[in-house]
């Protein structure tokens, strides 16, 4: 919406230079803040078991396997990891491959995020929608949980961002948020009428209504059928490497999600669709 654009309307190469790589250098570094909420906060809100050590704020950054705070010198997105070749300086425990991933994945949402809206406010808030939708992706893949914490504060966002007409208007982000809550919960309710056990958690209920409330009602059938197909060829590919994937294990449908909820804002904008 051009009249809460930061001025930037009309943008030359280089201006569009200039945004395109300050919003992937604070990527960077949200994704890097990205890792101590994945890390930490399952650990705060009580989702599993392990003392956090602190909020999500406090103390700085320390290694999981020796407990010695990081300098930031150790702290460089992504060129840390390749310059200490994986492994803590201290006591050379491997550093998972989550953390470059999520800092680089933080730095392309932002990226993506302003390539589709330009540099604005609309842009800054399609970031943060996507930051909050890597958070939750990654809990979700190494917890089996979408915290309440990130999904319910995301739909109340989402919303107020239609206030403004960030992405979408009012209405549509209004409608979005319930429909995204009811479909899921109306799908899970038959499920378990007819397979009496859980096949969609409460929590995709609330991730969906979180999407819809972003990117408003209009997205959500595309949203289900891409985060179905990621799904999907997640399985596939665990499969293929000889992973076990039965009817009768519960799918985490919550990381498809958030992916197809970021790629459908982004491409909708790109085609002109919202
Ligand atoms: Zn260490």
């Amino acid at each position: 919406m051009p009249q809460m654009s930061l001025g930037m309307t009309g943008l030359t190469t280089t201006a569009s230079v200039f945004w395109l790589t300050a919003a992937g250098a604070v990527g960077l570094l949200i994704g890097s803040f990205l890792n101590v909420v994945i890390y930490r906060g399952p650990r705060l809100w009580g989702l599993v078991d392990g003392d956090p050590r602190g909020n999500l704020a406090a103390p700085s950054s320390y290694c999981p396997a020796c407990r010695q705070r990081i300098p930031w010198t150790g702290l460089v997105p992504i060129l840390s990891y390749i310059a200490q070749r994986g492994r803590c300086r201290a006591c050379s425990a491997k550093i998972a491959l989550r953390y470059p991933v999520v800092e680089a994945l933080g730095g392309a949402v932002a990226l993506a995020s302003v390539a589709a809206f330009g540099a604005g406010w609309s842009a800054l808030g399609a970031a943060a929608f996507g930051w909050a939708l890597l958070a939750l992706a990654f809990i979700d893949l190494e917890t089996g949980y979408l915290p309440d914490a990130i999904t319910l504060p995301l739909i109340g966002a989402g919303v107020l961002s239609g206030a403004f007409h960030l992405i979408v208007p009012f209405k549509d982000c209004l409608i979005g948020a319930v429909a995204g809550y009811l479909a899921f919960r109306l799908v899970g309710a038959a499920y378990h009428t007819f397979r009496g056990r859980d096949g969609l958690g409460q929590g995709d209920a609330k991730l969906l209504a979180a999407i819809g409330a972003w990117g408003g009602w209009m997205i959500l059938p595309a949203v289900v059928l891409t985060g179905a197909l990621i799904t999907l060829a997640a399985i596939g590919a665990s499969a293929a490497r000889g992973g076990k994937a039965t009817m009768d294990q519960p799918i985490a449908f919550g990381p498809g999600l958030c992916a197809a909820g970021f790629f459908c804002v982004i491409g909708g904008r790109f085609f002109n669709v919202l």
